[in-house]
C-alpha cells in the first residue's frame, strides 16, 4: 500500500544531497575537529562552514552560533542559560501560553528554582496580542520567550513587533523558530531576535543536531561544561556529519524557499477549501493568513480523533492529532484548548503538515479518504444521530452564528 506522508511537522526525511554530503564525514574524514593533523583540521573545517551557511540564512554571525542536539536542548539552554545569568537582574519571564513543551516544561523548572512565569494567552487563531504582551511585561521582567510559528495550528506570530516590545523594556527576546526556520524568510537583526532555537530534522536534515543563536553581548550560562568545543559553552566532540548535513539541507530549502512555500501554501488552500466545501461539522484551527505554508489543522465534530487517525492509517495516510491520547494521555492539546476550543471538540482534530513530496494527488486522496472516514465515524455516533434529530447543539453551528468564518 502506498504511504502518503502528511507529518512533516513532526519530522522530514533526509534529501539525498544532504546523505551524500555526510556520508564521508562518518569514514574516511572521520577526525576530531579538535585533533591539529589535517583529518582534524578538515573536519572543524566542516563545522566552521557550516556554522557560516546557517549564520548566513538568519542574518547572523557565525561567533554568534552554537550548535547543539537539536531544538529541545536550544530551547533549554537558551530560557534556563539566560535566566540563571541574568537573575540578579529579575527573576520574571514571559511566553505564551501555546509554546512548545520543550519551552513550557523548561519554564516551569525555572518556576521550581524561584522564577515567575507569566503565559500570555493567545486569542482565537492562536496570536499573541501584542497589548497582552506588553501588559505582561513587569520591571522584574528579564525574558520573553515567544515562538516564531506553532507546530499544531501552524500560526506565525508577530515576531518583530513583540521583539520590539521586550526590548522596549529592556527583556531579551528568545524565539523558538523550530517551525520556521528554512521555511520561513527569517532576518535575526532585522526582526530584534536576541536568541532563537533551530532544528534540523524539521527541514530534510538529520535528526539529533539544532542550533542556537545567542546575539553578541547577550549573557547567558554555559550548558554543558566540558571541553573548548563550541567556544567552551557547550563541550562534547563536535556531530560534525550531523552538523554538516544540517547546513545542507538548510542551504538547500534556502535554494527554492518561495517557490517551495508558494506551491505547498497553494497545496494548503486547496486542501483547507476542500475540507471546508465538503465536510460538515468542520472548523480550521489556526490563523489562515498568518499560518506555516503546510500547515492545516481542523476539528471535526461528533467523532474521536484516535478513531480517525486509525482509519487513515489504515488507508495509508500519516497524519497526527490534536489531542495527546494516543501517546497516553487523555487531555486535548493545550493549543487547541488555549485557543478557545472546548474539550468534546479540541478531541476530534487532526493536523496534516505537507512536504517537498507532496502533490496536489496526495492531498485529494487524504480528503478523500477522510471524507469516507468521517462519515463512517458519525454514522456509529449516537451523539451524531442526536444532532442530525435536533435533540442536542453542535459547538461549531455556534461558533458559526457567532460569526466564525471558517467553519462549515
Ligand atoms: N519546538 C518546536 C516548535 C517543535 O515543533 C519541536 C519539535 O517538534 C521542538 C521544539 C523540539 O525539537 P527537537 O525535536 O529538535 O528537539
Amino acid at each position: 500500500m502506498k504511504q502518503i506522508y502528511l507529518d512533516h511537522a513532526s519530522t522530514t526525511p533526509v534529501r539525498p544531497e544532504v546523505v551524500g554530503a555526510m556520508l564521508p564525514y562518518f569514514t574516511e574524514q572521520f577526525g576530531n575537529p579538535s585533533s591539529i593533523y589535517p583529518l582534524g583540521q578538515d573536519a572543524s573545517d566542516a563545522v566552521a562552514d557550516a556554522r557560516a551557511v546557517l549564520a548566513g540564512i538568519i542574518g547572523a554571525a557565525p561567533r554568534e552560533v552554537y550548535f547543539t542536539s537539536g531544538g529541545t536542548e536550544s530551547d533549554n539552554w537558551a530560557i534556563k542559560g539566560f535566566a540563571r545569568a541574568n537573575a540578579s537582574k529579575g527573576r520574571h519571564i514571559v511566553t505564551s501560553a501555546i509554546e512548545h513543551h520543550a519551552v513550557l516544561h523548561t519554564c516551569e523548572a525555572l518556576e521550581k528554582e524561584g522564577f515567575e512565569v507569566t503565559y500570555v494567552p493567545v486569542d482565537e487563531h492562536g496570536l499573541v496580542r501584542p497589548e497582552d504582551f506588553a501588559a505582561a511585561m513587569r520591571p522584574d521582567t528579564i525574558l520573553a520567550s515567544i515562538m516564531f510559528a506553532n507546530n499544531e495550528i501552524g500560526t506565525i506570530e508577530p515576531v518583530a513587533e513583540l521583539a520590539a516590545i521586550a526590548h522596549e523594556h529592556g527583556v531579551v527576546f528568545h524565539t523558538d523558530a523550530v517551525q520556521a526556520f528554512a521555511h520561513e524568510p527569517i532576518d535575526v537583526k532585522a526582526m530584534g531576535i536576541d536568541m532563537l532555537s533551530a532544528s534540523s530534522h524539521k527541514i530534510y536534515g538529520p535528526k539529533g543536531v539544532g542550533l542556537l543563536y545567542i546575539r553578541k553581548g547577550v549573557k547567558v550560562q554555559n550548558f554543558i561544561d566540558g571541553g573548548q568545543q563550541e567556544r567552551g559553552r557547550r563541550g562534547s566532540t563536535e556531530n560534525v556529519p550531523g552538523i554538516v548535513g544540517f547546513a545542507k539541507a538548510a542551504e538547500l530549502a534556502q535554494a527554492d524557499m518561495g517557490p517551495e512555500r508558494d506551491r505547498q501554501r497553494e497545496l494548503r488552500d486547496h486542501a483547507i477549501r476542500r475540507i471546508l466545501d465538503e465536510i460538515p461539522s468542520a472548523k480550521l484551527n489556526g490563523s489562515w493568513e498568518s499560518r506555516l505554508a503546510n500547515n492545516v489543522n481542523f476539528s471535526f465534530e461528533f467523532i474521536e480523533g484516535e478513531g480517525m487517525l486509525l482509519q487513515l492509517a489504515a488507508r495509508g495516510i500519516c497524519v497526527s492529532s490534536g489531542s495527546a491520547c494516543t501517546s497516553g494521555s487523555l487531555d486535548p492539546s493545550h493549543v487547541l484548548l488555549a485557543i478557545g476550543l472546548p474539550h468534546e471538540i479540541a478531541h476530534g482534530s487532526l493536523r496534516m503538515t505537507l512536504g517537498r513530496d507532496t502533490t496536489r494527488e496526495d492531498v485529494d486522496f487524504a480528503i478523500d479518504s477522510l471524507k469516507t472516514t468521517l462519515a463512517n465515524l458519525r454514522m456509529m455516533s449516537p451523539l451524531y444521530e442526536d444532532f442530525q434529530q435536533g435533540k442536542v447543539a453542535s459547538v461549531i453551528e455556534q461558533l458559526k452564528a457567532d460569526g466564525f468564518p471558517y467553519a462549515n
